[in-house]
């Protein structure tokens, strides 16, 4: 579209920020072919017009000086690099060549791809495509170190992996673990603006959250929980609704399964002994389960911050229950089901043959990826070697657990190749680094769940790449074509793609230019109660079927013993409005915002270790240590410290252990991690 306002001719061209998962709606303001400004698009009824701050700058990495702009082969040491400009075919050749070897080897399995979560269905389709047709079922991501717990919980107990909720007719809203006035701005089309509509109507509003978080501070109730203890007290409000028989007995009789097995595993659970875990009072424990058994509808959002410890997954099952027996599921104002739209699965699995497993199947069979146990898997070459690790847009070396356990792993693989737009820390220790696209620069789908409406729209590139960069998909088929794979990736260009991906779909017929405009879908909330639940019974399992097969259907947590050497508590990754995980620190605007990462220390912490604002202080665990900038808080539990991650200051994963992980989901222990805190 040309829009002439203010004098200038603009090419006004719609987009989808990729940067986190709410894929707000931009319109980019083109000028002879280069962005000169980008504003939220007020047609997209996901983010009404409005951007963060990091969608309001994303144009800025486009143009950024350090942009990675042709193949890059390291001619130093890994963590040492030399950096040698090489065309694209040297780098294609060199990659090929080291697959067609391990191809003849017979170990595709060692070939390993490894995505961040900015990937989405296109990406990450094609990046499949490629994998199963070489050989290889390797391609793991955030998935478990993100929201994996509660995927798999989900799926298990409802049936559906992704509910979300109808927080705007909603009268009790539970936050749990989830900081949405920064971390979910716009996400399930306005949740921020919904709650705040719902309090405003009457809803009550509570935050159970180790720090008064944001969200918090415009809460009715803040339960300011110890980090890791979420399972204890979930646990003890089932134990509450069920003494107090404030169950709605009718849902259950006719929608859920296995409820008469609940109270053997709850009935310890007494507010008393949840306040010894948690430092909830015993009081509050009763007061939120009379809340939850006597306000309706209600709904429970749970999310990453109780998902990140050993006890994540029945964390998130214990939660699944309360929603459940409660009757707050399929109901307007409770947790409802949105069936994303069913793309057609382009990626050839049929070619992967059936005997090729993952590496991590053997640890954790239910889980999608796996990434946290990588190292592990490469150094003890258990079950098998890693020979090869393609990355793209993922710094892991910031983001997963044990740092100094990962770069030992990395000097061990033969080649690592990594897909980027700056060079990161993990492209310190790559030996082939590849220009990647920006979102501006190529095609993607959005029909991703766990959003209030059905939405799907197209985004197709809106300028020319920079440099050489290129694209996921253009990556793979070149290198498909390399490989002698060509006949497998027809696609001569990306729209192309999407059509292929959108065949057979409710909008296959939809023309792309509507598309970009984006299409709203129907669906009924009610119809799982009305046509039964998409488990293998049909209805809600509290004890699910594929656990009862596996003999792990008890619901009981993992007790961790307390351990005198690392008294306090260090919850990892908090959240800050100007960074994505460990991006954007070289954007200029937003690094003014958030110039150096503080850790907050809990008021007895400073008090027992004379800590005060701005001194350095060395936080310890059994896994590494780190020093950081101290800022005293009031607003965290009083025995705990949390430090953000993403900095490469003060890397945060140094002192995570990448062996106490989540049993079923294989999640890593980012929060509740046993520490001690010291003045330097
Ligand atoms: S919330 Fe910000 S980063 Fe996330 S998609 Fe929207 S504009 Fe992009």
């Amino acid at each position: 579209m040309i829009d002439s306002t203010g004098g200038k001719r603009l090419e006004i061209r719609r987009t989808i920020c990729q940067i986190c998962k709410c894929d707000c709606g931009i319109l980019a303001e083109i000028e002879n072919g280069k962005i000169v400004r980008v504003r939220g698009d007020p047609e997209n009824p996901n983010n009404r017009g409005k951007l963060c701050i990091k969608g309001l700058n994303s144009f800025r990495t486009v143009y950024h000086p350090d942009r990675i702009k042709k193949p890059l082969m390291n001619v130093g040491e890994r963590g040492n690099p030399q950096w040698k400009e090489i065309s694209w075919k040297k780098a294609l050749d060199i990659i090929a060549e080291k697959l067609k070897e391990i191809k003849e080897d017979g170990m595709e399995e060692s070939l390993v791809f490894l995505h961040g979560p900015t990937g989405r269905i296109l990406d990450r389709s094609m990046v499949k495509r490629f994998a199963y047709a070489f050989g290889t079922p390797n391609i793991t991501g955030s998935w478990s170190y993100c929201v994996g717990p509660k995927v798999l919980a989900s799926k298990l107990v409802f049936g559906f992996p992704f509910p979300t909720g109808d927080f705007l007719n909603s009268r009790l809203i539970l936050l749990w673990g989830t900081n949405p006035v920064v971390s979910k701005f716009h996400r399930y089309h306005g949740i921020v603006e919904d709650i705040i509509t719902a309090r405003k109507n009457g809803a009550k509003i509570v935050v159970i959250d180790p720090r008064k978080s944001e969200t918090a501070k415009i809460s009715d109730m803040h339960l300011k929980i110890r980090p890791g203890s979420d399972v204890y007290l979930a646990l003890g409000l089932i134990n509450r609704i069920l003494e107090k028989k404030l169950y709605d007995a009718e849902f259950i009789s006719r929608h859920v399964s296995g409820f008469e097995k609940l109270e053997k595993f709850v009935s310890d659970f007494t507010p008393e002994y949840v306040e010894s875990f948690t430092d909830i009072p015993a009081e509050t424990v009763e007061e939120v389960a009379e809340l939850l058994g006597t306000i309706k509808p209600a709904v429970i959002d749970r999310r990453e911050g109780i998902l990140h410890n050993i006890n994540g997954f029945q964390t998130a099952r214990a939660i699944a229950i309360l929603s459940a027996i409660t009757g707050n599921v399929d109901i307007p104002g409770g947790t409802i089901f949105n069936p994303s739209l069913r793309i057609n699965d382009i990626t050839l699995k049929e070619l992967l043959p059936d005997n090729k497993r993952t590496f991590w199947y053997e640890r954790h069979p239910l889980a999608s990826d796996c990434s946290g146990i990588l190292s592990d898997v490469i150094l003890s070459e258990k079950p098998y070697r890693i020979r090869v690790l393609v990355i793209f847009k993922s710094n892991p070396l910031l983001t997963l657990p044990n740092t100094g356990k990962l770069i030992e792993a990395f000097r061990k693989l033969d080649l690592i190749v990594t897909h980027e737009i700056f060079l990161t820390e993990t492209c310190n220790y790559s030996d082939i680094v590849l220009p990647s696209s920006t979102f501006y620069e190529k095609a993607e789908i959005d029909a991703v769940p766990l959003k209030k409406l059905r939405w799907v729209r197209v985004r197709r590139r809106v300028i020319d790449p920079a440099g050489e960069a290129k694209s996921e998909a253009e990556f793979m088929i070149e290198l498909a074509r390399r490989l002698g794979y060509g006949d497998l990736f027809p696609f001569r260009n990306e729209d192309e793609i999407l059509k292929e991906l959108l065949k057979g779909t409710e909008v296959e017929d939809y023309p792309l230019e509507d598309l970009e405009r984006g299409v709203l879908l129907e669906y009924e909330v009610g119809f799982y109660r009305k046509n039964g639940f998409p488990t293998p019974t049909g209805k809600i399992e509290l004890f699910p079927e594929t656990l009862v097969e596996m003999g792990m259907e008890e619901l009981k947590p993992i007790t961790r013993r307390d351990d005198s050497k690392y008294p306090y508590l260090l919850i990892t990754g908090a959240r800050s409005m100007p960074y994505y995980h460990s991006q954007f620190r070289n954007i200029e605007n937003l690094r003014k915002m958030l110039p150096e990462p503080v850790a907050e220390v809990g008021r007895m912490i400073a008090e027992e270790r004379g800590i005060s604002d701005g001194d350095l202080i060395r936080i310890k665990t059994s896994t590494g240590e780190i020093e950081i900038k101290a800022g005293v808080s009031d607003e965290i539990h009083e025995s705990t410290v949390s430090i953000p991650h993403g900095w490469k200051e003060c890397n945060a994963n140094f002192l995570v252990d990448d062996t106490a992980v989540e049993p079923l989901s294989g999640a890593p222990m980012y929060r509740g991690i046993r520490c001690d805190v010291r003045r330097v």
